[in-house]
């Protein structure tokens, strides 16, 4: 994966985006108002989350990918873009920048402090006669040597200044051992002294694998907390560290789910007997920040949910769960809702697993390995978790028990995205409650809660229902034609699952050969202007390398540079270069069919061309097809930009047969 590959898949557009206006969920997509031309009565501008691009469909009619959006808004250069995007998205680009050297300086001063604590507690671990209860801890979760070293389980010795003064020694001070959360202070008596004490320790990393803090173990009995962890640090936030995915991300990917646990005990246990796609929440509900790291690698979340009473009656009583969790100083939260709310955004599938009675995955794991992935396939869609908890214990002869139970779950099915889903879920409630899906659907609900902004809970109705006379007619149906390309493209208008990598092996091709030989580049334009086509330009990549590189070849086209293609490479950038090596590894065309090449990547661009207007065909159609987008899109400039759009396509279309009909006749002369 390129630098820029790397980071696009660790961010998301639409959260990029809402760092500069509010967005609004229509559809499968986001709409806000065009940061690029004057734009305040109707939202032009489109995010799409699946191919993770923007689109103004008003006077701008431009788009791209990420960089391009913060190039266009910031006036950075690929290069600044880079560098702030590989900050944001935690990629490291060779080299560094040196950016704030003094917070840099802090900042490795306290991870090395926070390694060293771990190498400090882990050597206590291995040898302190001290540690005994600790060794006899791990010994009964039958934890073996490997996994001990893997996760660096340590102990902290029962002192009130051991740790303190072991770090004097090595020159650090009382703040720095302060604000990595080593040391507490009594802020009454302005005593100072160690944080954890008879104690295992259990580091707890970062996403890239530096020590961010700690989990500690009580080794008493009775000992409060059960946990302790390390308090908010600079580095250390448990809202948005998930213990173990250091570890996990690349099993998550490869296992394309990811297992969320509630304890360090459970992803270490896992990670032994080989289930290494777990991660662990951190004491707190998860939260958006959470499952925003986890989505870089899966939209697949399991959650596995011990078993316990107290969390069920939670569930009944405002489908949330709070309850006294490993850690006393915070509560576990799960909220139904804000999980349901959750998916849609992020676009995931999350799925729950109840634990039986008395379980945790610790034990079930260590008891029966096989059990685990078994539990596993039983997880189920939140919503349907939801219903089968708040009808298990319900009596079908109480008819106000069956309305409080609609009342509770009915909020949690109109927050669902899809329609079809919703739908789904509705019928599966009338079900469940035995009741005429009809008589559900009078149910008032009760809001106790603030609906999210962009949802209403109207009845959906078609577009083509809600036309008012005086409004534009809707838009002609797309013209049919069959495509004389070996490439399918599909009707206009008509998503296609792998048209965005259809598309982009098109060009990376084309560029490719452009690389190879560099007088096709103007061969291929003259084809396309024999036609009326317009001549390739940047715009018509998606990737923003792609367009940089192409407006270079026009740049040393236009100076009549012909020098060996690697000395141009050296004066391009890190990235581009990266981006231009993996492109010349693609195979050239031979020199004796250039002709034919020619022709080849002429149509080829019109293909992609033509595949490019029938996905923003396919959006502006899904567009109309929420309400959403009829209440805040000026429709008639949308039915401007399909006409166009069916024109644009009519005209490909022509070109393209007229092509094709070119080469035939040159192969046929050729035979003669
Ligand atoms: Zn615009």
């Amino acid at each position: 994966m390129s630098v820029t590959e790397e980071i696009k898949s660790r961010l998301d557009i639409v959260d990029i985006v809402s760092d500069y206006l509010p967005l609004r969920k229509s559809g499968r997509s986001f709409s806000g108002f065009c940061p690029f031309h004057q734009n305040t009565r109707t939202p032009a501008f489109y995010v799409f989350p699946e191919t993770q691009t923007w689109h103004c469909f008003g006077a701008c009619a431009e788009g791209g990918d990420l960089f391009s959006f913060v190039m266009k808004k910031e006036g950075w250069d690929f290069k600044e873009a880079l560098a702030k995007m590989a900050a944001k998205a935690g990629v490291e680009l060779q080299p560094l920048k040196p950016v704030d050297k003094k917070k840099q300086a802090a900042e490795d001063k306290m991870a090395a402090l926070l390694e060293a604590a771990a190498d400090y507690f882990h050597m206590l671990f291995l040898h302190a006669p001290q540690a005994e209860l600790a060794r006899k801890y791990v010994g009964e979760r039958a934890l073996n040597e490997d996994t001990i070293a893997t996760f660096k389980l340590g102990y902290a010795l029962q002192s009130w200044d051991a740790c303190r003064n072991h770090f004097h020694d090595q020159g650090y001070s009382d703040e720095e051992l302060l604000a990595a959360g080593l040391l507490t202070e009594n802020p009454d008596k302005g005593t100072r002294y160690d944080r954890f004490r008879n104690r295992l320790m259990i580091p707890i990393r970062d996403l890239n694998g530096r020590i961010a803090g700690f989990g500690a173990r009580t080794l008493e009995k009775e000992g409060i907390p059960k946990y302790l962890n390390s308090p908010q640090t600079a580095v250390f936030d448990k809202s948005s560290l998930l213990y173990g995915l250091d570890g996990a991300k690349r099993h998550i990917r490869e296992a394309r789910q990811v297992v969320i646990v509630e304890g360090y005990m459970d992803v270490m246990q896992g990670w032994q007997a080989g289930f290494r796609n777990m991660v662990a929440q951190m004491g707190t509900a998860l939260t958006g920040p959470q499952l925003q790291q986890l989505k870089r690698y899966t939209k697949r979340f399991v959650l596995a949910l011990d078993a316990d009473a107290a969390g069920q009656k939670a569930t009944m009583r405002g489908l949330q769960v709070a309850r006294e969790t490993l850690d006393r100083e915070v509560e576990v939260k799960f909220d139904a809702r804000g999980l349901v709310q959750h998916e849609g955004r992020l676009q995931a599938d999350i799925r729950i697993v109840t634990l039986p009675e008395g379980n945790d995955p610790d034990k079930i794991i260590r008891e029966d390995p096989t059990q685990w992935p078994k539990l596993l396939e039983q997880a189920q869609p939140v919503v349907a978790y939801v219903i089968k908890m708040a009808t298990r214990d319900l009596d079908m002869n109480d008819a106000k028990g069956k309305t409080a139970v609609a009342q509770q779950v009915l909020p949690l099915i109109k927050d669902i995205v899809d329609p079809v889903e919703r739908d789904h879920y509705w019928q599966a409630l009338a079900r469940a409650l035995r009741i005429d899906e009809r008589a559900l659907r009078q149910i008032k609900v009760q809001e106790k809660f603030t609906r999210p902004p962009n949802r209403q809970s109207r009845s959906a109705m078609s577009a083509q229902t809600r036309f008012q006379p005086g409004q534009p007619p809707p838009p002609p149906p797309p013209p049919e034609w069959e495509d004389s390309s070996p490439v399918k493209p599909g009707h206009i208008g008509q998503r296609r699952a792998d048209g965005r990598l259809a598309a982009g092996m098109r060009q990376a091709n084309y560029l490719s050969q452009c690389l190879h030989h560099p007088h096709i580049f103007n061969q291929v334009n003259q084809r396309l202007t024999q036609n009326q086509q317009p001549l390739v330009s940047a715009m018509d990549f998606t990737a923003v390398e792609d367009r940089l590189l192409l407006e270079q070849m026009v740049a040393w086209l236009q100076q009549g540079v012909v020098a060996p293609i690697n000395e141009l490479c050296d004066s391009l950038d890190e990235a581009l270069n990266e981006r231009v090596q993996s492109l010349l590894a693609l195979p050239a065309a031979p020199e004796s069919d250039l002709d034919r090449l020619a022709d080849k990547l002429a149509l080829s661009v019109l293909n992609w061309r033509q595949e490019k207007i029938g996905q923003l065909v396919g959006e502006v159609k899904q567009l109309f097809r929420t309400e959403q987008a009829l209440e805040n899109a000026d429709s008639k400039e949308m039915y401007a930009k399909l006409n166009e759009w069916t024109l644009s396509v009519l005209s490909i279309h022509k070109a393209k047969s007229a092509m094709s009909a070119a080469s035939r006749r040159k192969a046929e002369d050729s035979v003669r």
